[in-house]
């Protein structure tokens, strides 16, 4: 079984816990204004890896990944674009008790019986789902990324009634997903969800505008500059205000 990759950054550290071995999948359905790997937009391409190319990869990290209480984690891209790929994966990763993620938009579910069983299977190997919720306002949404967020929403919820843990994580870009009641609604939203491990600010930053321009894409959000601190902080606290941390602190 192939997989169609972007590319691959074996000691990864911010993409699920401990150290992890992360696969970026080519191919997205959406176009974030704020997407710091416009270069793995178009489907079809990238590098063909084989699921044993990659396991045989990964065995040389193991050692530090497990130590770290690592994993493997699938990104992209759009990672659920490439379903029975990842079944594959994951199956023989959790042979070896290797911990599992997905970081996804979201942006492909669908209740067309295909999806939906291939999703249940996947979900079977799968620990974790970082989930990348961009605007809760749908029509901010279709600014911001190019589609309606309904189903993104939907998949969030499908994954609390399966009781699928998930990691919410929300990019902060000053100007256009920070407004009060938005992350307010955000917050609301996070707050019904009986999955939610951990949520997450990630803060905007421009170090992917060089993918945009190398593509001959004009950038969007050319005079937006990173969040601060503070406006970091306060998000926080909005989209944490109706969660109940499973973790206890
Ligand atoms: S979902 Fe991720 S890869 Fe796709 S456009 Fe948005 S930020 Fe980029």
């Amino acid at each position: 079984m192939n997989g169609n990759i972007h590319s691959i950054e074996t000691l990864g550290t911010v993409d699920g816990p401990g150290i992890r071995y992360v696969i970026f999948t080519q191919g997205c359905l959406l176009r974030c204004q704020f997407c710091h790997n416009a270069d793995t937009w178009e489907i079809g391409t990238g590098k063909q890896m084989t699921v044993s190319e990659i396991m045989h990869d990964l065995e040389s990290y193991l050692p530090f990944i497990q130590a770290s209480g690592g994993g493997i984690t699938v990104s992209g891209g759009e990672p659920l674009l490439q379903i029975p790929f990842l079944i594959e994966l994951f199956k023989q990763c959790k042979q070896k008790g290797i911990h599992t993620t997905i970081d996804s938009s979201g942006g492909c579910f669908s209740h067309s019986k295909l999806f939906m069983e291939q999703l249940e299977e996947l979900l079977q190997y799968t620990d974790l789902i970082l989930l990348d919720l961009k605007h809760i306002n749908r029509k901010k949404h279709i600014q911001l990324t190019g589609m309606a967020n309904d189903h993104i929403l939907e998949f969030a919820r499908f994954l609390s009634d399966r009781n699928i843990p998930i990691w919410v994580r929300h990019v902060l870009v000053p100007t256009v997903t920070d407004d009060s009641a938005d992350l307010q609604k955000l917050g609301e939203f996070i707050g019904s969800l009986q999955n939610v491990q951990k949520i997450e600010i990630l803060p905007y930053h421009k170090l992917g505008v060089y993918k945009w321009e190398a593509l001959g894409y004009d950038y969007p959000l050319q005079q937006v500059e990173p969040p601060t601190e503070e406006q970091v902080k306060y998000a926080q606290q909005m989209l944490t205000a109706h969660w109940s941390n499973p973790n206890g602190h």
